[in-house]
C-alpha cells in the first residue's frame, strides 16, 4: 500500500494549479473546457483554514508521547461486589462455578425471562389500561386521539421496586467509574472533563504499533486510581462489598436509595466531551485508520485522501489481522455508508471528473476505480492496484511523470489521486441499453377510497402538491427541475390522467382490469410540471370533488405499484412512486391481503412470521421495481392492521421509505404528514443505483443491510437512493491482513443524477490493521456498532425467535467486554466492570436496542408498528440510529430565552425529571413536550396563554404562537429540530401523570422498559456477571 493517500497535502487555501478548474491535461485530449457541475466552480471551502493540517502537528499529526497513547487507550471501570452471589438476585440462581457455554446461555435466558416476569408483575394493571386507551402513533409512539383523563396515582417508574422484583441494580454502585490507567491526567475520566490536548485527532499508523495493551506500570495500585479519579465522585470506594447490600435485605428493607446514575457512564457526557474536543475544528482525512468525531459533534471535514465520515463510518478503524482475532473479540467489522450524504455548506462539494469517452480508469483485474491507493511505478507507465495488487498499464492520455517521491506530478490536480471522495462522469457503457438515461419521473398515486376522502386527506394532498411541485429537487446550479410528474388515483380501479400541456382539461382514463395492469396512455402522462402547470392545477382542484361522494371502501395495492413501474418502463426512465394509501388491500386483485395479525404468536417460535412479508406477488414486484429503477415511497393512513410487513416489502427493497399516520385526521396529524411529504419530495436523490464495495486482499464485504435489493452477492441495487439512506456492510476475513499495508475499501455507486446524468460516485477509506486487540478496541465507534447491531438483530428476527436474538445481543456484549478485559485492560479487581474508553456507553445503547418495539415481546405493541420500525431502521444512518437509541431529553425550564444556544440535554431517565420542570424529548421520530405537574403558572402562561396546567387541552400537537419570549424560544427550538431531522415529528404535549405520559416515558431508555427490558443499571450488573462468568 502506498502511503501517498495519507501524506499531508499542501494547504488547499493556496491557489493550486488546476485545482479550480482542472483545465490542464485533463481528459483524453487535453480537454480545456470547464467540466461538470461544481467542478471548476468557486471552491469556497478550500478557503477554509486547513493549513493547520500541515503546519500544525497538533492537529491531525499529533506527536506521540506516551501519555497521549494512554489517553487514547483509556478505559473505564465500574466496581461491583466481589461476591457474585450478592448479585444473584437478578436471576435468583446461584452462579455455576465453571459454567459451560450452554449453561451460560441457559442461565442468561433464565435471567432475561426473570427480568421480564418481574416487570410483568409491576406493570400488569397499567398495561391493560394502555391496551385499551392507546393506539400507536405514526412514528413509534402511542397516542390517544381522544385524550385520556389524568391518572391518579403512582409514578410509573423510579418508584421503589415491588416485592418479587428485586432490581439487581438497586444498591448504589460502589466506586466511581474511572477512565484510563492510573496516570495523572492521562485518562478520560468519567465523569469528567475532556482529555488534555484537545484538538489532537486520533493518532494511528506506525507510531502506535509498539503500543500494545496496557504495559504494566510500576507502582500502579488501585488506591492510586481512587485517589486520582475517585475523589470527586459519588459512591463508596471501589471494591467495597459493603456498598452492595445483599438481595434479601433489600427486599425486606425500607425503600431503597435512589440509584446513583452519576456513578455509571453517561452518554450525555461522552457526547459533550466529544463536542468540546472537536467543535469548530477541521477534521482532515489524511490519516489511515483515524477515528472520526462522533455523529453528534459539529465539525468541518476536509478530504485529504479518505472519505468523510459523513459518507462512511466504521465499527472499528483498526481491523484485527486475523479471522481468529476477530472471532475472539466478537466486535463486528462493518462500514455504514451513506453514499449521497449532504455536505454542509462550508465543505467542498464533490468534484466531478470527466475522462470523456474512455471513462474512468480502472484496475483490469478487480475493476477498482482510480484512487489514492493506486501506486504508480516504472516512471509512471504502470500502476499497481491497491486492492488486488494487479499491475496495470497507464493509458497514454493519462500518463504523467513521477516526482522524487514517486508521486505523480499532477497529484493535486486530479481528485481521483488525492481525494477520498469524487465522482466520474459515466460513459454509455454504464447506461442501460447503452443509452443516456431519460430524466427521472415522480408519480403521485392517491387512494381515493371513502376513508381518505372523508378524512380530508385527498384534499390536503392535492392542495399541497400545487406548491410542492414548484420545489421538485434539481441539480445544484440548474434553473429548474427536469423531473417529470404523473398522476394516478385509485380505489378498486385505477384512473390515469392526461395532463399534457395545452389541454384545456385533464383527461381521465380508467383501467378496471387490475389483473393485467397496463398504462393506457403514454403521451401526456409523464410531463414537465412547468409546461403543464395549468392542466395539473386544474386536475388537483378537481380530484377531491370528483370522488367526494364515493362509497368505495375497497382498494387494490399491488396493481398500483405495477402501474407505476409499467409507466416508468414505457417512458424508459427511472423514478419514484409516492403512494398515499389507507387500508389493507382487500379488493379482488393480485396482491390482495388478509388480516393475519395474531397476538397468540407473540412470545412463541412463530412470532417471526409476523415480520415476514407474504411472498408471491410482492416479491416479484420488488424485483421488477429494482430492475427498472422504480423506487416506492409509501404513505399509510390506516385505522387498523394493514399487514405492513407485506405492504412495505416493495419500498424496503427499492430504497424507499414508509410513513405511517394512524387514524389520520387533518387537525390531528395533518401538519406532521405534510412536513414529511415536503421533506420527502424535495430530498436530494439518485436513481437507478448500483453500489459495489471493493476491498483490499484479506477481507471482503459479505453482507449488506439496507433498503436494497441483491440479485447476486456483490451488487447492491437501489432503485433510488436519497441523501439520508445508508447501507451497512459487514466484512469478513478471508486471509491475514498485514499491519503495514492496512485495509482499503472502495465504495462505487453508479447512479442517475437529478438532472438525468449517469455518474459514478467513489468513496475510499483506509483502515489500520493490528494484531493487538487493544488497537481494535480503542478504534471502535460505539454509534456505528449499534447501527450494525440494530440492523443485524432486526434482520435476525425474521428467522429466529426474539428470545434468541436478545440472548445473542447480551452474549455478544459480554463477550466483547470480557475479551477486552482479558487481553487489553490492566489488571483490576474482579469487582470491577471494565469498559474500553471508546465503548464506555456501549451497554446503555445495547440495552436500549433490546427495548425497541421489534425486539420486545409484548402483546400491546401493534404488529404493524413493530414491522414499521424494523423496516425503517434498515435504511438508517449512524446519526439516526444513535438518536433513536438514545433520545435527546432537553430541559427547557432553566433556559435563558434570550440565548441562542440549545440547553444541554440530560440523561434519559425519570430521575432527571422534576415536578416543576419542562422537558423536550425527541428521538428523530417522536417529539414530546413534558410538563411537570408543578410547572410555574408564568411558564404555562408564557407558552400556552393559559392560567394553569389544568386548562391544557389534551392532544395538543402544536404550540400557540404567542409573543412572549418563552413561547418564541420554545417554538424556535421545536422548529429547528423538526427542520434538522430526517423525518418530521409530531409534537405531543404531555402533562406529568396524565395517561399519555406513558408514551413519553417509554423513551427514557435508562429506566426499566415499559414493555419488558432492564434498566441501564440492571443491565450493567447483568453484563458484569456475564463477563465474570466468561472470565472464570
Ligand atoms: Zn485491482
Amino acid at each position: 500500500m502506498s502511503q501517498q493517500g495519507y501524506v499531508a497535502a499542501p494547504p488547499y487555501s493556496q491557489a493550486q494549479p488546476g485545482m479550480g478548474g482542472y483545465q490542464g491535461g485533463y481528459g483524453p485530449s487535453g480537454t480545456t473546457q470547464p467540466l461538470y457541475g461544481h467542478y471548476g466552480g468557486p471552491n469556497q471551502a478550500y478557503n477554509a483554514p486547513p493549513t493547520g493540517m500541515l503546519k500544525s502537528p497538533a492537529v491531525g499529526l499529533p506527536p506521540t508521547p506516551l501519555s497521549t497513547q494512554y489517553s487514547q487507550n483509556g478505559f473505564s471501570f465500574l466496581s461491583f461486589p466481589n461476591n457474585v452471589q450478592e448479585l444473584s438476585t437478578y436471576n435468583s440462581m446461584p452462579p455455576q462455578p465453571q459454567p459451560t457455554p450452554q449453561q451460560i446461555t441457559n442461565q442468561m435466558s433464565a435471567m432475561i425471562t426473570y427480568c421480564q416476569h418481574a416487570h410483568d408483575n409491576s406493570f400488569n394493571g397499567r398495561r391493560t389500561n394502555v391496551a385499551t386507551a392507546y393506539d400507536w402513533c405514526p412514528s413509534y409512539g402511542w397516542c390517544s386521539p381522544m385524550g385520556a383523563p389524568p391518572m391518579a396515582g403512582t409514578p410509573l417508574m423510579g418508584a421503589p421496586p415491588m416485592a418479587g422484583a428485586p432490581p439487581m441494580g438497586a444498591p448504589p454502585m460502589a466506586g466511581a467509574p474511572m477512565a484510563g490507567p492510573p496516570m495523572a491526567n492521562m485518562g478520560r475520566p468519567f465523569p469528567g472533563s475532556p482529555p488534555p490536548g484537545v484538538g489532537g485527532f486520533q493518532q494511528a499508523g506506525p507510531g502506535t504499533a509498539g503500543l500494545q495493551g496496557f504495559p504494566q506500570q510500576p507502582g500502579r495500585h488501585r488506591s492510586d486510581v481512587i485517589r486520582q479519579f475517585g475523589g470527586p465522585m459519588a459512591g463508596p470506594q471501589p471494591g467495597m462489598p459493603g456498598g452492595f447490600p445483599s438481595g434479601p435485605s433489600q427486599l425486606s428493607g425500607p425503600p431503597q436509595k435512589k440509584l446513583d446514575l452519576d456513578s455509571i457512564p453517561s452518554t450525555i457526557e461522552v457526547i459533550e466531551n466529544d463536542r468540546l474536543r472537536y467543535e469548530g475544528q477541521i477534521y482532515t482525512t489524511n490519516i489511515r485508520g483515524q477515528v472520526p468525531p462522533l455523529v453528534t459533534s459539529q465539525f468541518a471535514v476536509q478530504d485529504q485522501g479518505n472519505a468523510s465520515p459523513r459518507f462512511m463510518r466504521c465499527t472499528t478503524y483498526a481491523l484485527p489481522c486475523t479471522a481468529d482475532l476477530a472471532k475472539q473479540c466478537q466486535v463486528p467489522l462493518a462500514a455504514i455508508i451513506k453514499p449521497l450524504a449532504i455536505l454542509p455548506k462550508n465543505e467542498t462539494p464533490l468534484y466531478v471528473v470527466n475522462h470523456g469517452e474512455t471513462g474512468p480508469i480502472r484496475c483490469n483485474r478487480c475493476k477498482a476505480y482510480m484512487c489514492p491507493y493506486m501506486q504508480f511505478i516504472e516512471g509512471g507507465r504502470r500502476f499497481q492496484c491497491g486492492f488486488c495488487n494487479c499491475v496495470n498499464e497507464v493509458p497514454v492520455f493519462y500518463f504523467q511523470h513521477l516526482d522524487h517521491m514517486g508521486r505523480r506530478v499532477d497529484f493535486y490536480e486530479r481528485p481521483e489521486l488525492s481525494l477520498g471522495s469524487y465522482e466520474f462522469v459515466a460513459t454509455l457503457d454504464y447506461c442501460k441499453n447503452n443509452q443516456p438515461p431519460n430524466p427521472p419521473a415522480f408519480i403521485f398515486m392517491i387512494d381515493v377510497s371513502y376513508s381518505n376522502i372523508k378524512s380530508g386527506l385527498v384534499k390536503i394532498i392535492c392542495n399541497e402538491l400545487k406548491t410542492l411541485l414548484e420545489k421538485l429537487p434539481k441539480e445544484e446550479g440548474s434553473e429548474s427541475s427536469v423531473i417529470k410528474v404523473g398522476f394516478v388515483t385509485y380505489n378498486k380501479v385505477l384512473h390515469f390522467y392526461n395532463v399534457k400541456s395545452g389541454l384545456a382539461q385533464p383527461q381521465m382514463m380508467v383501467v378496471s382490469d387490475t389483473a393485467e395492469m397496463f398504462v393506457p396512455l403514454l403521451d401526456g402522462f409523464l410531463v414537465n410540471y412547468q409546461d403543464s402547470k395549468a392542466v395539473i392545477y386544474n386536475l388537483l382542484d378537481q380530484i377531491p370533488d370528483m370522488f367526494a361522494d364515493t362509497n368505495e371502501s375497497e382498494t387494490v395495492f399491488a396493481p398500483v405499484i405495477q402501474a407505476g413501474v409499467e409507466a416508468l418502463k414505457a417512458a424508459e426512465c427511472s423514478g419514484k412512486l409516492f403512494i398515499f394509501h389507507s387500508a389493507i388491500p382487500t379488493a379482488e386483485a393480485p396482491g390482495k391481503l388478509k388480516n393475519r395479525d395474531d397476538k397468540k404468536l407473540i412470545n412463541t417460535d412463530k412470532e417471526k412470521t409476523l415480520f415476514q412479508p407474504q411472498k408471491g406477488v410482492y416479491e416479484q414486484l420488488a424485483k421488477d421495481c429494482a430492475a427498472n429503477g422504480c423506487s416506492v415511497d409509501l404513505f399509510l393512513f390506516p385505522s387498523q392492521y394493514v399487514d405492513l410487513a407485506t405492504m412495505a416489502s416493495v419500498p424496503s427493497h427499492t430504497g424507499g421509505s414508509v410513513f405511517k399516520y394512524n387514524n389520520f385526521q387533518v387537525w390531528y396529524n395533518g401538519d406532521h404528514f405534510l412536513r414529511d411529504l415536503r421533506k420527502d419530495v424535495q430530498k436530494s436523490i439518485g436513481f437507478d443505483a448500483v453500489m459495489r464495495v471493493r476491498t483490499s486482499t484479506g477481507f471482503r464485504a459479505t453482507d449488506f443491510f439496507g433498503a436494497v435489493h441483491m440479485n447476486n452477492t456483490t451488487d447492491v441495487e437501489m432503485a433510488a437512493v436519497d441523501c439520508d439512506k445508508a447501507v451497512t456492510v459487514e466484512f469478513k476475513h478471508d486471509d491475514t491482513l498485514a499491519e503495514e499495508s492496512g485495509a482499503m475499501m472502495q465504495c462505487a455507486l453508479l447512479y442517475t443524477t437529478l438532472s438525468g446524468q449517469r455518474r459514478l460516485r467513489i468513496h475510499n477509506l483506509s483502515l489500520n490493521c493490528s494484531s493487538q486487540l487493544s488497537e481494535l478496541y480503542k478504534s471502535c465507534e460505539t454509534d456505528a456498532l449499534l447501527n450494525f447491531f440494530a440492523k443485524s438483530a432486526y434482520r435476525a428476527i425474521l428467522n429466529q425467535p426474539l428470545k434468541n436474538v436478545r440472548e445473542i445481543l447480551v452474549n455478544q456484549t459480554a463477550h466483547i467486554l470480557a475479551c477486552y478485559r482479558k487481553n487489553c485492560a490492566s489488571p483490576s479487581p474482579p469487582s470491577q466492570l471494565v469498559l474500553p474508553d471508546a465503548m464506555k456507553v456501549f451497554p446503555v445503547y445495547m440495552n436500549s436496542l433490546m427495548k425497541t418495539a421489534p425486539l420486545v415481546t409484548s402483546t400491546e405493541l401493534p404488529t404493524d408498528d413493530r414491522a414499521h420500525q424494523r423496516l425503517s431502521v434498515m435504511g438508517m444512518s449512524v446519526e439516526e440510529t444513535q438518536l433513536l437509541l438514545y433520545p435527546r431529553l432537553i430541559p427547557l425550564h432553566n433556559m435563558d430565552p434570550g440565548s441562542d444556544a440549545l440547553p444541554a440535554p440530560v440523561r434519559c431517565s425519570e430521575e432527571r425529571l422534576s415536578d416543576a420542570g419542562m422537558f423536550l424529548l425527541e428521538n428523530g421520530h417522536s417529539m414530546f413536550l413534558w410538563l411537570g405537574q408543578a410547572s410555574p403558572p408564568d411558564v404555562i402562561q408564557g407558552i400556552f396563554d393559559l392560567p394553569s396546567l389544568a386548562h391544557l387541552q389534551p392532544n395538543m400537537t402544536a404550540l400557540p404562537e404567542l409573543d412572549s419570549p418563552l413561547s418564541k424560544k420554545v417554538r424556535s427550538i421545536v422548529a429547528d429540530l423538526l427542520e434538522k431531522r430526517t423525518n418530521s415529528m409530531k409534537l405531543h404535549v404531555v402533562r406529568q401523570k396524565d395517561k399519555p405520559e406513558i408514551l413519553f416515558r417509554q423513551f427514557l431508555v435508562e429506566d426499566k422498559g415499559l414493555y419488558g427490558g432492564a434498566s441501564y443499571m440492571d443491565f450493567l450488573c447483568h453484563v458484569y456477571r456475564e463477563v465474570r462468568q466468561l472470565l472464570t
